[in-house]
């Protein structure tokens, strides 16, 4: 025993660390700590110093302060001896034990275990013994990880689940529905489809108090992630291998294909700029003595304040005329009075019949198909270019053709999606609450579906008596030229 050199009590460093790791999961950092001081209690030594690290937090990772601190104490001679819980507490890996015993071979530091005995370091024997001890643990780290990859591919090809969190729809054990959240899968699924949007859905269930699997409020994206889920569709993935699952699917794998095109169609619309507008007639109100579009521009107002104003410009920024430049109208009426328009013109059984759900759906999957082929015909096209299997002229001549076909394409997708959507009002639901909670590009969607243009005529004299939901306005020189 090196004990017998010591003039007085041995002065012990406690290490204590938390991880994931075989040896003593779970035990905590002051049961570990406990047992060290007793261990040093039991071999007449005082404890002077305690350091410990926590490897279950992410970020720790490699960097290990507490162990740091450690051998910085040994190298300076602060300590004669270590206590830890087991050696796996202290030295995760034999590359590590090398360096540790490297640094306190020749201080004399002994390491003392709870679980696996002393490692008198200065000693060959006692080397032999930590080094065998160090690689046991990591063969055995690495075989249970082993293990445990090869029972979830066991489980992934039989179709099985391999435990994890419980999915939202699903029970714990992964086989049953939980059926209140299946239908809510279903609507979500049914919804997105039909061409609403994950926003719309997400404010939707939020307003009915539906929580999520973890009883949060819904967003957009969890939506989307629910609706995507895999296993609904009876599809166990593992690691981006699809199997037959061995349960129940929940939904059909024609609805999965529904949803694919759906997400892709969804793509192709709101990845176009004319939708990602600020304001709701942006692009739809025109002059009504030129006709030119109009724009909107901050205006002032009698009392000196600014507000947002349709404005027919006569000249563009290059200082060429473009409009006539005589008619000006404030926003604000001019948007409420759009509203009120299509509000009652959607309430006739007329109009509400021409907006019928199924009607578009197979010829939205034709377009939708065609789409598809023709983005990877584009792509082709600039693959042959950059290989040079292609001239510059025939890539020109190819490129244009392709493109000119996808934007009719996407046009008629456009058409077909837009007569789908006010189809979406959920049910019990009046149009003005589902307008109130829908988005930019629900609204603009079903504007365009409606309405031609809003043409803005001249003022008349008198129009500064007119009023209107509280703004000094006529709503009779709006002029609205409806579709349908
Ligand atoms: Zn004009």
């Amino acid at each position: 025993m090196r004990g017998t050199e010591y003039m007085q009590q041995p002065r012990f460093a406690i290490y204590t660390r938390i991880s994931r790791d075989r040896v003593g999961a779970g035990l905590g950092v002051e049961r570990q700590q406990e047992d060290c001081e007793a261990l040093v209690a039991q071999l007449g030594g005082v404890v002077v110093a305690a350091y410990s690290d926590n490897d279950i937090s992410a970020y720790s990772g490699k960097h290990r302060p507490g162990y740091e601190s450690l051998l910085h104490s040994v190298k300076a001679g602060d300590i004669d001896a270590v206590a830890v819980w087991h050696q796996d507490r202290l030295l995760r890996r034999t590359i590590d034990l090398e360096k540790y015993i490297d640094l306190c071979q020749p201080l004399g530091v002994a390491t003392h275990t709870v679980k696996a005995g002393t490692f008198d370091l200065a000693t060959p024997s006692g080397r032999a013994v930590a080094k065998t001890l160090a690689a046991w643990a990591a063969y055995e780290v690495e075989t249970s990880t082993d293990r445990v990859k090869a029972s979830k591919l066991q489980a992934a090809r039989a179709g099985k689940t391999s435990g994890g969190n419980r999915a939202y729809g699903w029970n714990q054990d992964g086989m049953s529905l939980r059926e209140a959240e299946a239908a809510v899968v279903r609507e979500i699924v049914d919804r997105f489809i039909a061409g609403d949007s994950w926003n719309r859905i997400a404010v939707d269930l939020n307003s009915r108090s539906i929580p999520t699997a973890k009883g949060k409020m819904w967003s957009a994206i969890n939506v989307a992630n629910v609706a995507k889920l895999k296993r609904h569709y009876g599809i166990r993935d593992h690691n981006g291998v699809e199997y037959e699952a061995a349960w129940e699917p929940l939904l059909s794998r024609d609805k999965y294909e529904d949803l694919q095109l759906a997400i892709k169609r969804g793509q192709v619309l709101y990845g176009k700029r004319s939708y990602a507008r600020k304001h709701l007639l942006t692009g739809f109100v025109h002059c009504g003595l030129c006709g030119t579009r109009m724009r909107i521009i901050n205006a002032q107002q009698r009392d000196g304040s600014y507000s947002p104003a349709f404005s027919c410009r006569k000249n563009d920024h290059r200082g060429q005329e473009v409009g006539c430049g005589k008619v000006k109208r404030k926003k604000d009426p001019v948007e409420l009075l759009v509203i009120d328009c299509i509000m009652y013109r959607l309430d006739t059984p007329e109009v509400s019949g021409l907006l019928s759900a199924d009607a578009a759906t197979p010829e939205l999957k034709r377009l939708m198909r065609e789409h598809e082929t023709q983005r990877q015909r584009l792509e082709e096209i600039l693959s042959l270019y950059s290989t040079n299997e292609l001239t510059h002229d025939e890539y020109k001549v190819a490129k244009a053709s392709a493109q000119s076909r996808l934007d009719t394409l996407t046009r008629e997708i456009e058409r077909t999606s837009s007569k789908r959507i006010t189809a979406n009002v959920p049910s019990g639901k009046t149009l003005r609450e589902t307008w109130d909670q829908a988005d930019l590009v629900w609204k603009r969607q079903l504007l365009d579906t409606l309405i031609e243009g809003v043409y803005i005529h001249p003022k008349k004299p008198g129009d500064g008596k007119a009023k209107f939901r509280g703004f000094i306005f006529n709503p009779d020189r709006v002029e609205i030229r409806w579709k349908i």
